[in-house]
């Protein structure tokens, strides 16, 4: 896997668009944006928010090599909100970068959950609001995770909302023919959106019922799937995502370096707490 030649970028929203009840689709915009590379796929980046009061996020004066230890030093009152986002599309000529920003709080959410910061700022952003965006230089770089081996037969994706913005970017970029089976839960039916792709892809929408069920893991366990060497890329909240590695594993014998699996959210921890555990 390359390193990842990441950088910061001063962007601002250009518009924001409902793409349905639970997602926005935020099209930004930036003077030196030119030099944003995506690698497409599930390319990630680091998203830097304004704290409710701010007109700009407050980054560390110094951005370079020591930017996270800078960060964590300022007061968390302050410092921009960090999360971790995917390009849905980077367009050139003019260049704009969209961002698909699940919304898990509002009236279509199960009782009791609430935005957090990014969904917040998600759901009210207006053209011209500023944010920063830590983002690949190169198109080859370390926030591309989809990396199929050679002499994979077929290709096996999984997420929910909150992977659809990558399991969208993999699809458009499959090669023609290549054979996929797509599981993808979302909140409600008209979250499914059409996703363009050359390859020979099997695409299952789940209309999540009981936001505890694994219902990925409940429609891969009973699925027929082909025979042939398997990659399979499966995204989502965390315990789904490690329940249906160990199927994948343990029940279909793939092969375990077959299986890139990412825990996109974990039920009950913001991405603070996920990142204060690796501290
Ligand atoms: C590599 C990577 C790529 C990602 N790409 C995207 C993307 O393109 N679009 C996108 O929408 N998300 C994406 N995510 C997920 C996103 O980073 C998290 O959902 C993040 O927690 C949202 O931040 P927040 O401030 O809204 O909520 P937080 O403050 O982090 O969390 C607040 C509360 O909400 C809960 N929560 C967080 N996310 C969800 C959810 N989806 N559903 C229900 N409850 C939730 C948490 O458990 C917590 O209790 C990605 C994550 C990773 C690691």
């Amino acid at each position: 896997m390359p390193a990842t030649p990441f950088r910061f970028f001063d962007v601002r929203v250009l518009r924001a668009e409902r793409l349905s009840p639970a997602m926005v689709r935020v099209t930004f915009t930036g003077d030196d944006l030119s030099a944003f590379a995506s690698g497409g796929r599930d390319q990630r980046f680091k998203l830097f928010l304004p704290r409710p009061g701010q007109d700009a996020p407050v980054l560390p004066d110094d951005l370079g090599d020591g930017w996270f230890a800078a960060w964590r030093e300022m007061d968390p009152a302050v410092r921009a909100v960090m999360r971790t986002y995917t390009v849905r599309d980077q367009r050139r000529d003019p260049d704009e970068l969209d961002v698909d920003f699940a919304l898990h709080g509002g009236d279509h959410a199960p009782a009791g959950a609430t935005d957090g910061p990014a969904s917040s700022w998600a759901r009210t952003a207006r053209p011209g609001d500023r944010v920063a965006v830590l983002g690949p230089v190169e198109e080859d770089n370390g926030g591309v995770d989809f990396r199929p081996p050679p002499g994979t037969d077929w290709t096996l994706l999984t997420g929910d909302e909150t992977a659809l913005p990558a399991i969208a970017g993999i699809l458009a970029q499959l090669p023609a023919d290549t054979p996929a089976k797509v599981w993808i839960e979302v909140p409600g039916a008209e979250d499914a959106q059409p996703l363009p792709t050359k390859a020979d892809a099997d695409i299952t929408w789940l209309v999540r019922e009981n936001p505890q069920d694994n219902a990925v893991l409940e429609a891969v366990r009973t699925a027929d799937l082909p025979t042939g060497t398997p990659y399979a890329w499966i995204a989502g909240e965390s315990a789904n995502v490690r329940a249906l590695r160990r199927h994948l594993v343990g029940d279909r014998r793939f092969d375990r370096k077959a299986v890139k699996f990412t825990g996109y959210w974990r039920r009950g921890a913001t991405e603070d707490d996920l990142i204060a555990e690796i501290e």
